[in-house]
């Protein structure tokens, strides 16, 4: 892809980037190193004081950064907005939890007198250049969700951003030299994903996490396991939503909407396919359908848009064909279907997609088993909790998951049985600082956020003294 920003509400190139090249990389990797050099050493009060300006600089320039945002993918103003402000409190959190979460650790003395030690520690030190290849869906919290704790462990980073947020790349890196980040320690790279490759396997560069699709995570984990460099990858999902009977139908209902078409749809952890139990599935899929249908798509700007247009042309297609394939297969759309103009929605200006519900999905079906990334919902009917697990972990996505129910022994159930990062109840799946982020199957591996996030990029050190 091309780096440059194309507006998704016109698909007018607005302003293109000549990638770096062979000496702007080569400086970039020369400074990673140095900085590493120096920033390993310093101590935690100098980290988290760093994280809190970078905070400051989140709030101060959350207007500019969230039309930066919008202006690149599209996703409607207040939703950047918001997006800048999370980035602020997640360095925060790193900033006063970042020195406790990597403290050292004592075994039990009996250990360490059994091991044959006056004493023994662990200790959390950092790896050095860190590559993160991430994506534009949320282009500041993809980035921030990583680096800050990175940098608080004392790696440096090196941001490969997608091809189509340009801009808020270049945001980010001015972001963290503002708030007094020593020269290298943040660093992006405007280069194309075919140069990936040879800046993981530079010697000087440690380790690489990437959020994206299976596709780039298989290149990625491929050349990281050749190089044998550690790898952390936050892939795709299809995220379960199930519906029994004990739940609160209208606030069910209320979130399956949100957990749909947030972020125009675009999110790794939204909820995609609908599990309805039998008892309460005509009322569900009734009130379902016309929360889709109700919500207004428009303009990323105006403050009245639910849902803005897909962030790129490619994206839109994708989706398109996918709900092209379902309805050849035998699905039926309870909503728009496929373009709001009733046609396939290839001629309008700009990448718009309208909410849609589909019903009737057969395993023959791509959207059975592909990534929906868009507002497209797959709902289904079930008629037991058995029903309703067998179809969630019928996927090859194991990211995140959510059930509406009261009743604690399903609860039970759910989170012996679902094959997910997560499973979240009455509610939908958010990440948070304090909760680890993450899937497992093809959503992935590794852990981001808490505890478990900071300690991916650390060199878990045993220090024995005899
Ligand atoms: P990609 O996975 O292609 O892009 C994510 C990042 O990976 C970008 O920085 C991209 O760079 C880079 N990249 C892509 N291919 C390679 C490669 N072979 N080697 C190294 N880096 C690579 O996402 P798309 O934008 O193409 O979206 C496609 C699908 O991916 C979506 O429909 C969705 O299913 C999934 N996706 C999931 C996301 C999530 O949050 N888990 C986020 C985005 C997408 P460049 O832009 O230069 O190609």
């Amino acid at each position: 892809m091309p780096i440059a920003t194309v507006n998704p509400a016109t698909g007018e190139t607005l302003e293109t980037f000549e990638p770096l090249g062979h000496g702007g990389l080569e400086l970039r990797l020369a400074r990673a190193e140095a900085a590493y050099r120096e920033y390993r050493t310093v101590g935690f009060e100098f980290r988290s004081e760093l994280l809190r300006r970078a905070a400051g600089v989140f709030e101060t320039e959350q207007e500019q950064l969230a039309r930066t945002v919008t202006t690149e993918m599209g996703k409607p103003l207040a939703q950047a907005r918001a997006e800048a402000a999370k980035c602020a409190k997640a360095l925060r959190w790193y900033a006063d939890h970042g020195a406790a979460l990597i403290a050292d650790e004592l075994p039990r003395e009996e250990d360490v007198a059994d091991a044959g030690a006056a004493a023994a520690l662990v200790r959390y030190r950092p790896l050095g250049a860190v590559l993160a290849v991430m994506p534009w869906n949320f282009p500041l919290w993809q980035v921030i969700r990583f680096a800050a704790p990175a940098l608080m462990a004392g790696n440096v980073c090196l941001l490969k951003h997608a091809s189509n947020v340009p801009r808020t790349a270049l945001a980010l890196e001015e972001l963290f030299w503002r708030a007094g980040a020593p020269e290298g320690c943040f660093q992006t790279l405007l280069i194309e994903s075919a140069a990936v490759e040879g800046v993981l396997r530079d010697r000087r560069v440690a380790a690489v996490t990437l959020t994206g699709s299976e596709g780039a995570g298989r290149s990625v984990a491929a050349v990281a396991g050749d190089a044998l460099k550690k790898s952390v990858l936050e892939l795709g999902g299809s995220d379960p939503f199930v519906v029994m009977p004990s739940a609160d139908l209208q606030a069910a209902v209320h979130t399956a909407v949100r957990a749909r078409t947030q972020n125009n749809g675009q999110s790794c952890i939204a909820a995609k396919r609908f599990i309805v139990h039998d008892d309460v599935y005509p009322w569900f899929a009734a009130a379902f359908a016309q929360g889709m249908r109700s919500l207004r798509v428009g303009d990323p700007f105006d403050p009245d848009t639910e849902i803005g247009p897909l962030a790129t042309r490619q994206g839109r297609d994708d989706l398109v064909s996918l709900v092209t394939d379902a309805l050849a297969h035998g699905a039926t759309a309870e909503t728009a279907g496929l373009h709001a103009d009733g046609s396939s929605g290839q001629s309008a200006a700009g990448w718009y997609y309208p909410p849609t519900v589909l019903t009737g999905i057969t395993p023959e079906m791509r959207i059975h088993h592909e990534e929906a990334f868009g507002p497209v919902a797959t709902l289904y009917r079930v008629n037991s909790l058995d029903e309703a697990l067998e179809l969630a972990n019928d996927s090859p996505f194991g990211l995140s998951s959510n059930v509406w129910t009261n009743d604690t022994a399903e609860r039970d159930r759910c989170i012996r049985d679902l094959e997910a990062g997560g499973v979240f109840f009455n509610g939908m799946t958010a990440s948070h600082p304090a909760l680890p982020f993450g899937g497992v199957k093809r959503s992935g591996y590794g852990r981001e956020l808490a505890g478990h996030g900071i300690r991916e990029f650390c060199n878990a050190t045993t220090v024995w003294v005899g």
